[in-house]
């Protein structure tokens, strides 16, 4: 048996962000995760935004670790190169009435500690976003709130990781622990069985039959909750700000939001989910985000749709302290009593991503607390160099990168210029994006108006090239999503 001192289930921002700040010290660290792909739970369907902390109840876990977190993300960001920007939030009320709650919320952030936080009048509300609402009678502005690319913080957390020494394995599922006289001995998984001493529940959604497999919380059950999105076309609106309604007994409500990426995204709504894999479109959740966007923009258009997604919040029933308006329940971050050897991780919903930096320090703390002795490696190097993105080059850097490889000049995908070279550089990194979702989250080809039509047919050839695979077995997101089913007529390709 293959023997690591952690092993971390679920390589979501949470799990990865772990893996990374464990790679800190001497350990020797196995990340697993049951899909293709890392991010491929939660991590890579929210609403990317980095709350700035006035939403959770004070005296919770996730007010505590949302605002922690909040303050994380500029070096992680300057470390790991990935798109963030502190942008500012605003809650925005349409009539008199809805006012009063900005005050509440005021009030609450101030309590968490929130810094900078002030309501602003409806005029300075019209001047920063002049498409809104007429109606709107005033804001709340909280300046540290933001927005992040999510696919990038956990690709490039898990690279960083990988470059100092952590061991990612996909595809592997964990089916169950070793445990002798309640100490944690290993883990079953569906490509074998590993040693360790310390396992970290990152699973999200399926964290609470992780932990059940251990005799752990047996009460606790995570429900999910689907939120809906629709992504609007660049070229047609462009929100300049993150927008919330104020938020009702149902959540923070449907907000209207700039994406690191451009676009402007709409969502999500808050529904009981059928299952754990429950990320099917309706029309009524459809009618409700464009209902609750219209309460802000009046003006907006479902006809600017160009795509739209679906997200799983990992719902938990611990409880808190006590209920707020609309938390009800809190994050649990904790190390049981038995079996030893677990750091148990669960219900990690939204403020989630916001938190994940200040969850993965947590985990360290925990396990110090424990006992455990962690050794600093000298050599542990932070950053993850930047990838070329050819379209945000100047031209000059882009003719001298064609000159110096020609795959930089044939672009694969038209709407949002990748090119071939940027995507034979995702394929050879450090975890290697073998699929088309993932070289679509690396690269953001295939995200524009004609959502893939055209670079998808190219991609497969060149995965099937790159990876010395049939294109039959090239796939979407993994085993059982391929494109192709059998091979009809050889063509033969000639690149200039
Ligand atoms: C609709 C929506 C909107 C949100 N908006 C925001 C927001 O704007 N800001 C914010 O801060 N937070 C937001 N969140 C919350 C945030 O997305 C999550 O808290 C965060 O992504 C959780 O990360 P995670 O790593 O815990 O879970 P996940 O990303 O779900 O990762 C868990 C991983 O575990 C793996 N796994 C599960 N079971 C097994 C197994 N048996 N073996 C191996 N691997 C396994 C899964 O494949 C998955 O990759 C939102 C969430 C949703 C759903």
């Amino acid at each position: 048996m293959e023997k690591f001192d952690v092993i971390i289930i679920g390589a979501g921002v949470v799990g990865c962000l772990t893996a990374r700040t464990l790679s800190q010290f001497k350990l020797n660290i196995l990340l697993i995760d049951k899909e293709a792909d890392i991010g491929n739970g939660a991590s890579c369907a929210n609403s990317a935004i980095v709350h700035a902390g006035y939403d959770p109840l004070p005296g919770t876990l996730k007010a505590e670790l949302n605002v922690l977190g909040n303050q994380m993300w500029d070096e992680l960001s300057g470390e790991l190169s990935f798109d963030y920007n502190r942008s500012g939030d605003y809650v925005v009320a349409v009539g008199p009435q809805e006012l009063r709650t900005l005050e509440k919320l005021l009030e609450q952030g101030r309590r968490n500690g929130v810094p900078g936080m002030h309501i602003i009048s409806a005029d300075e509300m019209h001047a920063r976003e002049p498409e809104i609402n007429p109606e709107v009678s005033g804001a709340l502005w909280a300046p540290t709130g933001g927005t992040c690319d999510p696919f990038m913080v956990t690709i490039a957390a898990a690279e960083n990781a990988v470059q100092n020494g952590v061991k990612v394995m996909l595809n592997t599922k964990f089916l169950n622990f070793i445990i002798e006289n309640d100490q944690i001995l290993g883990i079953q998984t569906s490509r074998g069985d590993f040693a360790c001493r310390w396992v970290v529940n990152a699973a999200g959604l399926y964290s609470d039959e992780v932990m059940h497999l251990a005799d752990v919380r047996p009460e606790f059950q995570i429900t999910p909750r689907r939120g809906e999105y629709a992504v609007l076309d660049r070229a047609d609106i462009q929100v300049n700000n993150v927008l919330f309604p104020v938020p009702s007994d149902k959540g923070k409500g449907i907000l209207v939001t700039a994406t690191t990426h451009g676009n402007t995204i709409l969502g999500p709504n808050s529904v009981p989910a059928t299952g754990k894999e429950d990320v099917g479109l309706t029309s009524e959740g459809l009618t409700e985000i464009w209902d609750g966007a219209r309460k802000l923009f009046p003006g907006l258009k479902p006809t600017s749709t160009i795509a739209m997604f679906a997200g799983l919040r990992a719902t938990g029933n611990a409880s808190s302290p006590n209920r707020s308006i609309y938390y009800d329940h809190d994050f649990i971050i904790e190390v049981p009593d038995r079996p030893r050897g677990l750091v148990n991780l669960g219900g990690i919903e939204s403020p989630g991503l916001t938190s994940s930096p200040a969850i993965a320090q947590r985990v360290v703390e925990l396990m110090v607390n424990e006992g455990e002795k962690l050794l600093a490696k000298r050599d542990w190097n932070p950053i993850r160099p930047p990838r070329i993105h050819f379209r945000k080059l100047p031209l000059a850097e882009q003719k001298k990168l064609i000159k110096a490889d020609p795959r930089y000049g044939r672009v694969v995908c038209r709407c949002e210029m990748v090119t071939e070279g940027e995507i034979i550089a995702e394929i050879h990194a450090p975890i290697p994006a073998v699929t088309y979702d993932a070289i679509k989250r690396r690269t953001w080809l295939g995200t524009g108006r004609c959502l893939g039509s055209f670079d998808m047919p190219r991609v497969v050839d060149i995965l099937a090239r790159e990876l010395g695979i049939p294109p039959e077995q090239v796939s979407k997101r993994g085993i059982g999503s391929e494109f192709l089913v059998r091979p009809t007529k050889t063509v033969e390709v000639q690149h200039d």
